[in-house]
C-alpha cells in the first residue's frame, strides 16, 4: 500500500489494526434495511414501538445504523467532501477521542497542542495515557508556525491539534500555515479542528483533506445542534477505515440523526446562513461597544465568541453572579482571560450592562417560523427593523418576485424557503407560504406597541391597486377585482385572493384589496406592491414608539 494508506496503518496502534473495520455498506444493508420490509430478528431489539409520543421517536426500539447513510451523505454535501472521507461522530469531542484512541499507544505516543486551546485534546490524551506536549501561541496570542513545527520535530507526535479559529482566543491558523505544517510533518496527522470556522473569514481546509491532513467539524455551534451531539471527522478514506475500528458500534442516537436531518433540510439552510451572519455581526458590534470599557484590556474575536482580558476578574465574577450571567474564565489562557459567547439580543444587552453599558433595548421585531406538513415544509424569518436580507425561494419564480415586492415595499427583511409538492399543484405551497409569512409577521409584531397599525396605497400604470390594512388582531379579508388569464408566471390568478385571505388569517389583520386595470401581470404585481406599501405604514414604529395604537389597550 502506498501514500496515505501506509501512513494510516503505520501510525495506528497495532491493537486497533487487529480489530475489524466497521463495514458501513454491509451494516447499512443489514441494520439499515427499512423497518417493515425486513424481519429483524438479528440484534436482540425489542419489537414493540416505543412508548413515547412524537414522530421522531417512531423507531427508537431499533438500533441505528452504525453510520447512518443519509446523515453521512448530508454532512458530506454540507462540508464538500465524499461520504467515504467522513465519519460521523457524537459531537466533534468524540472525533478527538476516536483519533487519540486509534493512534496513540498508552505510555508511548504523544500529541502536540498549541496552548492556550480547547481543553479536550489534552483531557482525552491523558485518559488514553498519551503524552501531551504543548507548543504556545506568541505573547500576544498569535499563531507561530515555526514554533509549532519545532515542537513537533522534537516530540514526533502521532497527532497535532490545530484549533482554527482557536478556542478561546479566536486566533485563526491560515490555510497556508496548515499546508506548510502538514508538509513539514509527514509522519504526524495534522488535525484542523474547525468547530467555529463558519463564523470566521479563514477558509475551511476540507477541500484539501488527504494524506496527513484531517479536519474536524461540528453541528454544535453554527447549526445550533449542541444537544444532538453530532460532529464528524473528515480525512483520507484509509484514515477513516482505520479509525472506524475504534468506533463504538452505534455512536449516533437515531433521535439525533433524525433531528439533524430535519434541521439541515434544504429549506432550512437560508435561515442558518442568516443566523450565522447575524451572530457574526452581533459579535463585531459587541466588540466595538466593549472597546469603550476601561476595565477591558484587550478584545479578540474569532468564532461565535469574544476573548477579553479584564483587569479584575474576581470583581467581574461577582457582578456576573449577581446578574445571573455565566461567562467562561480562562486564567491559564491569559491573566484576566474571559470568553464571552454571543447570545440573543437580550442576553447580550444583559452582559453589556455588567460592563456598565446599560441602555434600554427594544426587543428586536424578528421572528422565525418553521411550518411542516405532508405537503409543504417552510422556513421563514422576518425582521421588521432591517431591510436586508431578502432571500426568497418558494419554488415558483413569479411568487418569489411577488413576495420580494412585499418585503421590499414593506421595508422588512425576509428569508423564506419552501419545499412543496409542486408536482401535484402549486396550491399547497402558495397557501402555506402565505400562512407561514403571516404567522411570522404576527410574531415579529409582538405587542404591537408603537406601530402605525393602518396602511393605505397606490396606482401602477393603467392599474389601480388599493390595499387597506389594519393590524387589528382580527382576521378579515376582502378582495375586489378579477383576472382574465388563469395564470401569471406560474402563479394561478385565482390564488391571489386566497393568498391575501391566508395572510389576513395568520397575521390577524383586516386586509382589503381592490384592483382594476387591463393587464393581469400588472394587476397581480400591483396588489403585492400595494400590500407591501400598506404593510410598511402599518409596521412602522411611529412617534415615541411605545404607545399602543388602540383605545382598547390591546391589539
Ligand atoms: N472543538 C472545539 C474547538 C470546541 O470548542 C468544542 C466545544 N466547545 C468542540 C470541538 C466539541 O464540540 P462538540 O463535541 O459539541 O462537537
Amino acid at each position: 500500500m502506498s501514500g496515505p494508506a501506509s501512513l494510516a496503518r503505520r501510525l495506528a496502534r497495532p491493537e486497533i489494526l487487529a480489530l475489524p473495520p466497521t463495514d458501513t455498506a454491509a451494516a447499512a444493508a443489514a441494520g439499515g434495511a427499512p423497518i417493515g420490509r425486513s424481519i429483524k430478528l438479528d440484534a436482540n431489539e425489542n419489537p414493540f414501538a416505543p412508548l413515547v409520543g412524537g414522530g421522531l421517536a417512531a423507531s427508537v426500539n431499533r438500533y441505528p445504523e452504525p453510520q447512518p447513510a443519509a446523515l453521512r451523505q448530508r454532512l458530506a454535501d454540507l462540508y464538500g467532501c465524499a461520504p467515504t472521507q467522513l465519519w460521523a461522530t457524537r459531537g466533534s469531542d468524540d472525533a478527538i477521542d476516536l483519533l487519540i484512541r486509534t493512534f496513540c499507544r498508552p505510555g508511548e505516543d504523544s500529541i502536540v497542542i498549541v496552548e492556550p486551546t480547547f481543553t479536550a485534546y489534552a483531557q482525552f490524551a491523558r485518559l488514553q495515557g498519551a503524552k501531551v506536549v504543548a507548543a504556545r501561541l506568541t505573547e500576544d496570542l498569535q499563531f507561530d508556525c515555526d514554533a509549532v513545527i519545532a515542537a513537533c520535530a522534537e516530540a514526533r507526535p502521532k497527532l497535532l491539534f490545530l484549533c482554527t479559529p482557536n478556542n478561546p482566543t479566536g486566533t485563526p491558523v491560515e490555510p497556508a500555515e496548515v499546508r506548510r505544517i502538514a508538509a513539514a510533518l509527514p509522519d504526524t496527522l495534522v488535525i484542523a479542528d474547525e468547530a467555529y470556522i463558519e463564523f470566521s473569514d479563514t477558509p475551511s481546509m476540507v477541500a484539501e483533506v488527504g494524506g496527513n491532513l484531517v479536519v474536524l467539524r461540528t453541528l454544535s455551534k453554527a447549526y445550533g445542534l449542541a444537544g444532538a451531539r453530532v460532529g464528524c471527522l473528515i480525512a483520507d478514506p484509509e484514515i477513516i477505515e482505520v479509525a472506524s475500528r475504534a468506533s463504538p458500534p452505534y455512536p449516533l442516537p437515531s433521535l439525533s440523526v433524525a433531528a439533524t436531518l430535519d434541521a439541515l433540510a434544504a429549506e432550512r439552510m437560508p435561515l442558518h446562513t442568516e443566523r450565522i451572519a447575524r451572530l457574526v455581526a452581533d459579535r463585531d458590534m459587541l466588540a466595538e461597544r466593549l472597546r469603550a470599557v476601561a476595565e477591558i484590556r484587550s478584545i479578540r474575536t474569532g468564532g461565535n465568541f469574544l476573548f477579553l482580558e479584564v483587569a479584575d476578574p474576581a470583581g467581574l465574577a461577582q457582578r456576573l453572579a449577581s446578574a445571573g450571567i455565566r461567562l467562561r474564565f480562562r486564567p491559564n489562557a491569559a491573566p484576566g482571560g474571559v470568553r464571552v459567547t454571543v447570545g440573543t439580543e437580550m442576553e447580550n444587552a444583559a452582559m453589556l450592562a455588567v460592563f456598565g453599558l446599560a441602555e434600554a433595548v427594544r426587543p428586536s421585531r424578528r421572528a422565525e417560523i418553521v411550518r411542516d406538513t405532508k405537503e409543504t415544509r417552510i422556513a421563514v424569518a422576518v425582521d421588521l427593523d432591517r431591510t436586508e436580507p431578502r432571500r426568497i425561494d418558494t419554488g415558483i419564480g413569479f411568487y418569489d418576485h411577488m413576495l420580494d415586492q412585499v418585503a421590499a415595499h414593506g421595508g422588512f427583511a425576509l428569508t423564506l424557503a419552501c419545499s412543496g409538492d409542486l408536482e401535484i399543484d402549486p396550491h399547497h405551497s402558495i397557501e402555506d407560504i402565505a400562512l407561514a409569512l403571516g404567522a411570522a409577521l404576527k410574531v415579529a409584531l409582538g405587542d404591537k406597541r408603537g406601530i402605525g397599525r393602518f396602511g393605505f396605497a397606490l396606482p401602477m400604470d393603467e392599474v389601480r391597486a388599493e390595499v387597506l390594512i389594519d393590524l387589528s388582531g382580527r382576521p378579515f379579508s376582502k378582495f375586489e377585482g378579477s383576472f382574465d388569464t388563469p395564470d401569471v408566471g406560474g402563479l394561478p390568478t385565482q390564488m391571489v385572493p386566497h393568498i391575501f385571505r391566508s395572510l389576513a388569517d395568520s397575521m390577524g389583520a383586516a386586509i382589503h384589496v381592490k384592483v382594476e386595470g387591463d393587464n393581469d401581470h400588472h394587476k397581480v404585481e400591483g396588489c403585492f406592491k400595494a400590500f407591501g406599501r400598506a404593510l410598511r405604514m402599518g409596521l412602522a414604529i411611529e412617534g415615541r414608539g411605545d404607545a399602543l395604537p388602540s383605545t382598547k389597550g390591546v391589539l
